[in-house]
C-alpha cells in the first residue's frame, strides 16, 4: 500500500514538474510539503513525536518511489528522516525531542546534517569547526561545506571539536535552530545532478548556541555521525534505486516504441542485453537495500550490509542512467527526455554519505574481522 501511495504521488505530483524543478534549480516546498501529509518526511518516528510510526524497510521503499519521481525531493526526504531527525531520535534528550523532531516531521521545516567541511569529508574526524564553553554558551567557529538543505533548513545537526587534542574522540553533536547570529551562509552551489536541492557551506563565526545544545554526551560526536551515517546510506542506496528504475522503465518504454531496421529496438539482442544488465543490478540491489533495512528494524548489525547496498545501489544507479542514454541515442543526450536528469542526478550517489571507495573500505574492514 505504501509503495502504491507512493508511486502515485510521485506519478501525478513528482514526475510532471521534477525537469522543471532541476532546470530553474527550485526548491521543492510544495511537494516537500505534500510528502509531509502523506507521512514521508518522519517515516520512522514514533507517532508520539508526530511521526508515522512505520520502519526502515518503509522508509527505503517510499523513498524508492519517491526518487524514482524527483532524486531532489528524494535527497531532501534522505537527509530529514536519516541524518536530521535519525540522531535526534536515538540520542537526543525529552526536551530536544519536543522541540526538534516534531515540528519537522509534516513537511512544513526540514532539519540538516553538518559534518563535512572544505579540508575533510571522507576523513570526518579531522573535523577543525571549533565548539568551545564560554559562560553558559558554546561559540562555534569554522566552516561546514556542501551542506543539503543548508537555505531551507530551520534547525541544524552539528558535528564540532570540543577538544581538539584528542582528535576524533574530542568532537561533540549539536542540535539547535537555523537562523542564528554569527551563522552565514555560502552561495548555492552550481551542482551537475539533484539541482533542486540546496547545497551551501554554513560558516560559523563567533556564534553563539545555548548550553543545552549538546546532542548525546561531550565527545561521542563522531560515534553518533558514523551511527547516523549507517542508516543514512540505506536511504541513499533506496534514493539510487529509485533513479536506476526511473532508467530502466524509460529505456524499456523508448525501445519499445523506437524502430531501427524495420521493427522496434527491443527486439535487437545488443538491447536486450543491456536491458537485462540493468534489470539484473537493479534488483540485486534492491534485496541488499531491504535486507540491510530488515537487520537494522530487527535491532541487528547492518553497517556492513548498509555500505554494500549503497555501493550496488549507486552504481546500478550510474549504470542503468548510461545505459539508458545508450537506448535512447540522440534522444538520451537531450533535456527533451529525462534520461540525462537521471545520468546527472545518479553521479552523487557514489559520492555522498561515503564515498564508494570509503563503502569499499567499511566492507572490507568488516569481512576481515569476519573471517580472521
Ligand atoms: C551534493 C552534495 C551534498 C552533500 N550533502 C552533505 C550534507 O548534507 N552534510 C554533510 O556533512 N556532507 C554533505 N556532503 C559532503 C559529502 O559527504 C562529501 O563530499 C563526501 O563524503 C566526500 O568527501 P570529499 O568531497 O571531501 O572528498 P575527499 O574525501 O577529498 O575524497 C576525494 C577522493 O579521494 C577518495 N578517498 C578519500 N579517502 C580515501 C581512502 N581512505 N581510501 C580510498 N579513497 C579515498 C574518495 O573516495 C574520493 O574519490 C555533500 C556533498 C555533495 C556533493
Amino acid at each position: 500500500m505504501l509503495q502504491k501511495t507512493c508511486r502515485d504521488f510521485a506519478n501525478s505530483e513528482l514526475v510532471p514538474i521534477a525537469s522543471k524543478l532541476d532546470k530553474e534549480h527550485l526548491y521543492p516546498k510544495e511537494q516537500v510539503k505534500k510528502m509531509g501529509e502523506l507521512g514521508l518526511m518522519a517515516i520512522d518516528i514514533p507517532e508520539k513525536y508526530g511521526g508515522t510510526g512505520l520502519d526502515y524497510l518503509a522508509y527505503a521503499i517510499a523513498l524508492e518511489e519517491i526518487s524514482r519521481g524527483c532524486a531532489s525531493c528524494g535527497v531532501i526526504m534522505s537527509v530529514n528522516n536519516s541524518l536530521y531527525l535519525g540522531p535526534i531520535m536515538k540520542f537526543g534528550n525529552d526536551k530536544q525531542k519536543e522541540k526538534y523532531i516534531s515540528p519537522f516531521t509534516s513537511g512544513a521545516k526540514v532539519g540538516c546534517f553538518a559534518l563535512s567541511e572544505p579540508g575533510n569529508g571522507s576523513d570526518a574526524g579531522a573535523a577543525s569547526t571549533m565548539a568551545l564553553k564560554k559562560d553558559s554558551k558554546w561559540l562555534l567557529n569554522g566552516t561546514k561545506s556542501w551542506i543539503t538543505n543548508g537555505y531551507e533548513s530551520e534547525a541544524c545537526v552539528l558535528f564540532a571539536t570540543t577538544d581538539k587534542s584528542k582528535k576524533h574522540k574530542g568532537i561533540t553533536s549539536f542540535v539547535f535552530d537555523k537562523p542564528i547570529t554569527g551563522l552565514s551562509l555560502g552561495k548555492k552551489e552550481d551542482k551537475l545532478g539533484i539541482r533542486a536541492s540546496s547545497t551551501c557551506n554554513l560558516i560559523f563565526d563567533d556564534c553563539e548556541i545555548p548550553e543545552d545544545s549538546i546532542l548525546g554526551d561531550i565527545g561521542k560526536g563522531f560515534k553518533i555521525a558514523m551511527m547516523t551515517l549507517d542508516s543514512g546510506r540505506i536511504g541513499i542506496a533506496a534514493q539510487a534505486l529509485g533513479i536506476a528504475q526511473a532508467s530502466l522503465e524509460c529505456a524499456v518504454s523508448y525501445a519499445t516504441k523506437r524502430t531501427a531496421f524495420g521493427s522496434p529496438i527491443s527486439k535487437l539482442q545488443a538491447i536486450q542485453q543491456k536491458i537485462a544488465d540493468m534489470a539484473l543490478r537493479i534488483e540485486s540491489a534492491r534485496l541488499l537495500t531491504w535486507r540491510a533495512a530488515y537487520l537494522k528494524d530487527n535491532g541487528k548489525p547492518y553497517t556492513k550490509e548498509a555500505a554494500m547496498a549503497k555501493l550496488a545501489a549507486s552504481e546500478a544507479a550510474t549504470h542503468s542512467s548510461h545505459q539508458c542514454i545508450q537506448i535512447l541515442g540522440g534522444m538520451g543526450y537531450v533535456s527533451e527526455m529525462p534520461a540525462e536528469r537521471y545520468y546527472r542526478d545518479s553521479r552523487i550517489t557514489e559520492i555522498y554519505e561515503g564515498t564508494s571507495e570509503i563503502q569499499r573500505l567499511v566492507i572490507a574492514a568488516n569481512v576481515i574481522k569476519e573471517n580472521s
